[in-house]
């Protein structure tokens, strides 16, 4: 084994408890204190943990002891936190907080009657693309952006607020300029 993820634990909506929850002292709580929802530390598709903090293998030895005797294995360094990630990489499947971001971005999209049904479709297209990042992210802002401002000015305040947690980097630099 090389490298590796530590679990993280995380609400529903998306609250950080730990990156590492191995580091933890003491029990986690069953429900986030920011939010209410309950805190959960694996894919609810597939079963495997949520990825946390990184450890790459080092070329040093850690010894531990275990109380019968001690054992030796690689040493691992941290490489750091990425944030709380949006997909589950085990499965491809989004988790809670990023689905539950969709579907209020969709259901918000559905009361822009302002817009006609093909912009408004066209809307709901740009979503996937904005989350999931790929070559299309950027375009995808764009024009959700774009369809915003015809939609009124709380439109993409809505957006920015609702999708923060979720939207790519390439999506981010043209949604917040
Ligand atoms: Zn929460
Ligand atoms: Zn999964």
């Amino acid at each position: 084994m090389c490298g590796y993820f530590a679990k993280a634990v995380v609400c529903e909506s998306g609250h950080l408890v730990t990156s590492n929850a191995e580091s933890e002292k003491g029990p986690v709580t069953p429900y986030c204190m920011t939010c209410g929802k309950k805190i959960i530390d694996k894919c609810q598709h597939c079963g495997q943990d949520i990825p946390g903090e990184e450890f790459a293998e080092t070329n040093g030895l850690e010894i531990t002891y275990d109380g019968m005797g001690t054992t030796s294995g690689p040493l691992h360094e941290s490489l750091g936190f990425r944030g709380v990630p949006k997909y589950c990489p085990s499965c491809g499947k989004p988790y809670p907080w990023t689905q539950s971001a969709i579907e209020a971005a969709l259901d918000y999209i559905d009361t822009l009657i302002v817009l006609d049904t093909s912009e408004r479709h066209d809307m709901k297209k740009a979503l996937d693309n904005i989350v999931a990042d790929s070559p299309k992210s950027a375009p995808a802002a764009r024009r959700l952006v774009q369809l915003s401002r015809k939609a009124g000015k709380e439109a993409l305040k809505f957006f920015q607020q609702v999708l923060a947690g979720v939207v790519c980097e390439a999506a981010k630099r043209e949604m917040w300029g």
